[in-house]
């Protein structure tokens, strides 16, 4: 018998569970063999406070304190580039995540590979980190396991409410608990559908990522993430190599999520097309899958029709940078505290506004 029984070891699951360990008994059930395989292993691993939904910026604000006292935060900035046809609305996105406008003189002192003769428009600040994920998962599964356990390789596959609580099968075994949470990720309508809980209509959309070389030998260390205007392209150094991504935001079934070679090269061509450096080779490719609420804002607590059903889910491109303050807001709805977040915010993210 646990307190807890949260389903999905991906960030959203850790999260809540290292502030829920503080509440009572957690037992986290995940069906890979590992924690974060999916989502959670795949992302650009980056904190961008003025990313996102009004919602979202609220809760990537309130979880920059925790971020920072678990040391997972390092230097990296951020570069906005559009094209000569992009200056206006380059503008208008800089305004919003409050970024200053630079010549392409300075920029090229910052990323010497921007091709004049494409770019028109650049911005640039440096309150953007990159965020060590993996340690940020290991942190918050050590706070489980101070009060709890971690199962890995157990696939949950059915979930029956009882007169106490619920009781849940998984490998094969049995588990019962007072509360489950559902941090299934592209997998939390299945799993509430399990729970005989109406789903939200979370859509996972797939998102791609290629590694190359760094960029004509540069040593591309603290150059900072470059994003082209409207999201349509973004690359980042990353181990001494760099990673493009096309952005894409392509509707997939919950799955593996593997990258399409197309979209890939697509992507690749609208990165070539702002740079001086070829691309000559690629070391890999992978996908991972983002999932969405209808309304792109998060799901955080209780359902309102079986309020022991806890939703973490539709962490859209922002599950990390989310993280410490959504455990947080979690625990306190479950734990009948005040949430530390404005209430219109709270409301927001309750899976309550669906129905
Ligand atoms: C390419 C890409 C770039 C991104 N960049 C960023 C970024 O820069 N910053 C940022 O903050 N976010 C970013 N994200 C988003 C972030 O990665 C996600 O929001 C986050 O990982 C979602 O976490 P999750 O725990 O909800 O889902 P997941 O990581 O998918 O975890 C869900 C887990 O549930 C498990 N599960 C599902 N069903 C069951 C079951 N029945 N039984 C047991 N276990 C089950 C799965 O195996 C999985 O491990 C990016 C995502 C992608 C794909």
């Amino acid at each position: 018998m646990t307190d807890f029984l949260i389903i999905g070891g991906g960030i959203a699951g850790v999260s809540a569970g290292s502030e829920l360990a503080k509440l009572g008994r957690v037992t986290l059930l995940e069906m890979e063999s590992a924690l974060g395989y999916h989502a959670s292993g795949r992302s650009a691993a980056l904190y961008e406070q003025r990313y996102g939904l009004p919602s979202t910026i609220s809760l990537s604000a309130a979880s920059a304190d925790a971020l920072w006292d678990r040391e997972v935060l390092q230097d990296r900035g951020l570069m906005l580039v559009g094209g000569l046809d992009q200056i206006s609305d380059g503008r208008r996105e800089a305004e919003q995540m409050e970024m200053l406008e630079i010549g392409l003189d300075a920029a090229q002192k910052i990323v010497p590979i921007l091709n004049p003769e494409t770019v028109g428009f650049v911005a640039h600040h440096r309150e953007t980190w990159d965020i060590d994920t993996d340690k940020l998962i290991q942190s918050f599964a050590r706070d489980i396991r101070q009060n709890g356990q971690i199962v890995t390789g157990v696939t949950v596959d059915s979930i029956e409410r009882t007169q106490n609580g619920w009781r849940v099968h998984a490998g094969g075994r049995e588990w019962t608990a007072d509360i489950v949470v559902n941090a299934a990720g592209p997998w939390a309508d299945h799993v509430a559908s399990l729970a005989r809980v109406s789903p939200i209509g979370l859509q996972p959309k797939r998102r791609s990522m290629a590694r190359i070389p760094a960029p004509g030998g540069f040593d591309v260390a603290q150059w900072p993430m470059m994003l082209g205007v409207g999201e349509s392209w973004y690359a980042k150094p990353d181990a001494g190599a760099f990673i493009v991504s096309p952005a894409e935001e392509h509707d997939s079934a919950p799955m593996d999520a593997w990258a399409d070679d197309m979209v890939i090269a697509e992507g690749l061509a609208r990165y070539e097309h702002h740079v001086t450096e070829p691309v000559t080779r690629l070391e890999t490719t992978w996908a991972g899958l983002r999932s969405f609420s209808p309304d792109r804002n998060l799901v955080l607590g209780p359902d309102p029709q079986v309020p022991s059903f806890v939703w973490v889910a539709g962490q859209g491109g922002y599950g990390f940078q989310s993280a410490p303050a959504a455990g947080r807001l979690v625990a306190d709805l479950v734990g009948g505290r005040s949430p530390e977040l404005a209430s219109d915010i709270v409301m927001k993210l309750s899976p309550g506004r669906f129905q």
